[in-house]
């Protein structure tokens, strides 16, 4: 006898052992695999000379014996020699759902979810049998092998009798023991249920014998009283309506159907949140379903996620992702395509040249966008949550498009209005302000909350205007790179001049600068080039200095820069802005005028490193720093 690989005997485990109230969904996972077989072995028919198999060829069945407490999957599918029995059913090494349940750490609960959540395959079997038989033959070779299995300790591979190539899984069914009725399975009716609950769309025939009545012609001499009279007989019978589920009009399909083949496909184990069902006809006619899943895959901002849609011709699988078919903005929605006039032959090279593909992924596009639109409209706590989840991907595809992708993005993005304290679009923001507002203002930083605090977004807000937040390291890379919207300037609140400031308060401020002009070049010799300029500012209020930029690069954008390789060189154009009304400036004008250089330049520093620590930058000599504060404290 072999042993299970480790990991397969903990699924084993689970599997003899579960509690799990939806045992049934074994017969799905068998069907799955026979019907994978098939797309298989007929693949290779389109593709390979040698392989010759006719479609109608490709068929399951499944039948029971109630006396032998067994139930039978057959398939015509691709069959397995002697290593791959050794390697897909001796191990689970492939299939994710392992890993997930590793990681997830909370050993109990999961117990149950993981069956729940994944399709966990082959193995859902042990969950209904007392032993499992696999009987296979390759397609192409001579020899059939047999596979079984009556415990968790292993299972054993021996050569078998088979004549026509595939894939026989036979179960024994375990007995009815206490609330736990399997009896149910040994049924014609129970067997036809689950085959049209779970597998109606499978796009091969399921067949089973099924037990039909038929009436008995009447007899010539029979009386008035005659009552009709049946005969039951056995006939071969089509149980799933085969077509797949795309082929379906949406009103034809329910949501929980579509929620089921959306979970059991893309290995989710949330209900998407929106379903998308496209069937264009016309010049080229394609059928597509696409999800917009309900949370964000971990992966999906990590070099290892793959975008891309299904892609079927005919009801075949010729590619499992074709990342032509979704703009990488939408890299998160995931679904199929199916359409009749594609080659099946279709390459790599060829796809990307496919004017019928990117006609496909056109309208795809179209489709998505209209969709996130009406849920923006219609449904905004939910579409909220999509942006939570996807919509990092949106703000840069405009950034890594240089804008060129605002038509298709710029509304669909949300940022936290101060004002309203809550996610707005930037129509609604516009719409709120008056005509003669020139710009849209934002401010970036770490978090709502301590932007909120910062002194010139209450300067800006105290003025009347609304200010969005940028609290993800893409959002101002976004907005700079959009430059405008709806005919505003999008406007960076710490960068140069708002246009805020009325004539008086800027002659004011130019007084000021004038008459304190020694005091501030003494300010700015003392913060060298750190500063790019030290100015009287009119947007504070009660701090006595902030840092603000001139030029394209502001702080938050420096602080990105830093963290990234290879630009750790791009810096801001700081300057440091004084507010005149302040005692801390009467100090220093007082220093000034003593002659005491040494003051004016620690007491610049200071102010300088504070503003720094207020806009969450690092200061860059904080042992002189807190030296200074104490000297003061003395
Ligand atoms: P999954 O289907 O998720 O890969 P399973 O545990 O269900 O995982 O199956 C493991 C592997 O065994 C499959 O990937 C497939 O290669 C093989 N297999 C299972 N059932 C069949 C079958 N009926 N015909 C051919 N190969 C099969």
């Amino acid at each position: 006898m072999r042993k299970f690989k480790t990991e397969s005997k903990k699924l084993l485990d689970l599997m003899i052992n579960s509690i799990y109230t939806n045992k049934e969904i074994f017969l799905r996972e068998l069907i799955s695999n026979a019907s994978d077989a098939m797309d298989k072995l007929y693949f290779m028919s389109l593709t390979d000379p040698n392989t010759r198999v006719a479609k109608d060829e490709l068929r399951i069945r499944v039948s029971f014996d109630k006396e032998a407490r067994t139930v039978t999957i057959s398939d015509s599918g691709v069959g397995m020699d002697k290593d791959e029995l050794e390697k897909n059913l001796g191990t689970i090494a492939h299939s994710g759902s392992f890993d997930f349940k590793s990681e997830s750490g909370d050993e109990q609960n999961d117990d149950i979810d993981i069956i729940g959540q994944f399709g966990v395959g082959f193995y859902s079997a042990f969950m209904v049998s007392d032993g499992v038989k696999v009987i296979t033959k390759k397609y192409g070779t001579g020899q059939a092998y047999v596979w079984e299995s009556c415990s968790i300790e292993g299972y054993t591979i021996e050569e078998a009798e088979k004549d026509a190539y595939g894939t026989d899984v036979i179960l024994t069914i375990r007995e009815d023991a206490g609330d736990e009725k399997y009896d149910t399975y040994l049924s014609e009716q129970g067997l036809k249920n689950l085959i049209r609950k779970y597998s109606n769309y499978v796009r091969y025939p399921i067949e089973m014998e099924c037990t039909e009545r038929r009436a008995l012609p009447k007899p010539e001499d029979a009386g008035d009283d005659y009552q009709t009279q049946y005969e039951e007989y056995a006939e071969l019978k089509t149980i799933n309506s085969m077509t797949p589920i795309w082929k379906h009009k949406k009103s034809e399909v329910s949501q929980e159907e579509y929620d089921e083949f959306y979970k059991d496909n893309f290995h989710d184990f949330t209900d998407p949140v929106r379903t998308i069902s496209i069937h264009a006809e016309g010049s080229f006619s394609f059928d597509a379903l696409l999800f917009i899943p309900g949370r964000a895959p971990y992966d999906l901002y990590s070099k290892e996620f793959k975008k891309g849609l299904a892609l079927y011709s005919s009801g075949v699988m010729i590619m499992e992702k074709c990342e032509d078919l979704l703009p990488d903005c939408f890299n998160f929605v995931r679904g199929v395509v199916d359409s009749e006039d594609l080659s099946l032959n279709i390459s790599r090279e060829t796809l990307q040249q496919d004017s019928q593909l990117r006609a496909i992924a056109r309208r795809i596009e179209k489709k998505i966008k209209a969709e996130l639109v009406d849920m923006r409209d219609n449904d905004r706590e939910g579409y909220e949550k999509v942006f939570e989840n996807f919509g990092r991907g949106m703000k840069y595809g405009i950034y890594s498009s240089y804008g060129a992708q605002e038509d298709l993005l710029g509304d669909l993005l949300l940022f936290y209005s101060a004002r309203e304290k809550k996610m707005i679009t930037l129509d609604e923001y516009v719409s709120a302000v008056s005509e003669d507002q020139k710009s849209i203002f934002y401010a970036a930083g770490e978090s709502n909350d301590r932007l909120s605090k910062m002194s010139i977004v209450e300067f800006v807000l105290g003025k009347g205007h609304d200010v969005l937040f940028c609290t993800q390291d893409v959002d101002e890379f976004c907005l700079t790179a959009m430059n405008q919207y709806a005919e505003k300037d999008l406007r960076n609140v710490a960068g140069g001049d708002l246009g805020l400031d009325s004539e008086d308060e800027k002659s004011a401020a130019k007084v000021v600068a004038e008459e304190n002009g020694d005091l501030l070049a003494a300010m700015k010799d003392a913060l060298g080039d750190r500063v790019a300029k030290v100015a009287v500012s009119t947007r504070l209020t009660d701090a006595p200095a902030c840092i603000t930029t001139q030029g394209p690069i502001s702080l938050e954008m420096e602080k990105m820069f830093a963290s990234a390789p290879g630009a750790d060189g791009v810096k801001s154009e700081r300057v440091l802005e004084i507010n005149a009304g302040h005692p801390i400036f009467e100090t220093l004008k007082g220093a000034e005028e003593a002659g005491d250089t040494e003051k004016v330049e620690r007491y610049t520093d200071i102010l300088y490193n504070q503003a720094l620590l207020v806009e969450g930058m690092p200061i860059e000599d904080p042992v002189a720093f807190t030296r200074s504060v104490c000297e003061l404290m003395k």
